[in-house]
């Protein structure tokens, strides 16, 4: 089943000349970085509501030092290298095979890997940025984790600093040009999204409105798997294994 399913994703591939991948958190966890709605993922481990009621630009704006109290504690991604998955995605872009990839996830491990053309419409939580429009001063992680203030400030203006990540009533990054690689593409590939957030879901449900292919290989359910001409469910195996046996047949 799964193999029947694997050579038919990559006859899809191959007849396509314009492949675009969209991932989310699940294309990490096989890295070491749970999910938000897995079993070690925080939405289970401390409610939905309460976790977007604070990584919310408001709440942020209101209460800066709950948030990085918060922030610290729980958004500490640990340190870990690219899985094999995302080493597949690179080499499907540097082999031509995809032409880029949009990604929710805030972890940079595509760009680890060696991807090229990615598009983290959820930013980057590698980084902190400076608030002041006029400074905008990046500062990498550690800056902040080796800061005893509560709430770290900008050295050069004094302006509060903020992680690189779209907070929840915040706009996301490069929303346009997200869009249009996803509608411009002929084959789209989902990797671990349960396609529940918005406006990423937006864009793939609007690709779908327009007659092309939508393959998702995912673990578990998504909101548009009745849209897919493949859903392939992980299950037990390994999304790494599977794009690396799409890779495979690719090149035969
Ligand atoms: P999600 O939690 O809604 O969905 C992840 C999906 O991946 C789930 O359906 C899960 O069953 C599936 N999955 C888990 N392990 C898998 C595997 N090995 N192979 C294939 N699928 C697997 O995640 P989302 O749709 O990306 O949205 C949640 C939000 O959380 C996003 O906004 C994202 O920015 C953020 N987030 C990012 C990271 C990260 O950067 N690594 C981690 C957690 C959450």
């Amino acid at each position: 089943m799964t193999t029947d399913m694997i050579n038919q994703i990559a006859n899809l591939m191959r007849q396509s000349k314009n492949t675009v991948v969209v991932t989310g958190a699940g294309i990490s966890t096989e890295a070491g970085i749970p999910d938000f709605r897995g079993q070690n993922g925080i939405y289970r481990q401390l409610g939905e509501d309460r976790v977007m009621r604070i990584i919310n630009i408001d709440f942020f704006k209101a209460h800066p030092d709950q948030f990085y109290s918060f922030y610290r504690q729980y958004f500490k991604f640990p340190d870990v290298d690219p899985s094999l998955a995302h080493q597949m995605v690179a080499r499907f872009e540097q082999e031509g095979i995809i032409k880029g990839v949009v990604t929710q996830n805030i972890d940079n491990l595509h760009q680890q890997a060696g991807s090229r053309n990615v598009i983290p419409i959820h930013g980057n939580a590698e980084e902190f940025i400076c608030m002041n429009r006029r400074c905008q001063k990046i500062y990498d992680h550690d800056y902040i984790t080796n800061s005893t203030e509560a709430v770290p400030y900008c050295s050069v203006c004094g302006e509060i600093i903020k992680p690189n990540v779209v907070l929840f009533g915040e706009n996301i990054n490069n929303y346009l040009g997200a869009r249009q690689l996803i509608l411009d593409a002929r084959l789209l590939i989902v990797i671990g999204s349960s396609l529940t957030v918005y406006p990423l879901a937006g864009f793939v449900n609007e690709f779908c409105s327009i007659a092309k292919d939508l393959v998702i290989i995912n673990k578990g359910p998504t909101q548009l798997d009745y849209a897919a001409r493949y859903k392939l469910d992980v299950g037990e195996n390994s999304t790494g294994q599977i794009l690396e046996e799409i890779y495979r047949k690719l090149q035969r």
